[in-house]
């Protein structure tokens, strides 16, 4: 015989995100405050380039072809 454990309440935290900081209402309505990180563009093979745009706000990162 196990001992039996209880979880009163146990609930279900699957779509619980943390904030990280306030001001991502404009985030949440694709209004990103990019900047460019120009330490971070990487040189493809096939002659293009690829940029790094980061939000200073939400932190999101996104590249794109040059
Ligand atoms: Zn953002």
């Amino acid at each position: 015989m196990g001992e039996v454990l209880g979880f009163p309440g146990s609930t279900a935290r699957k779509a619980q995100r943390k904030k990280k900081r306030e001001g991502g209402t404009l985030c949440r309505q694709g209004f990103h405050a990019w900047e460019v990180d120009k330490n971070r563009t990487f040189d493809v093979k096939q002659g293009k380039l690829i940029t790094l745009r980061r939000c200073r706000r939400c932190g999101a990162e996104e590249t794109a072809l040059t």
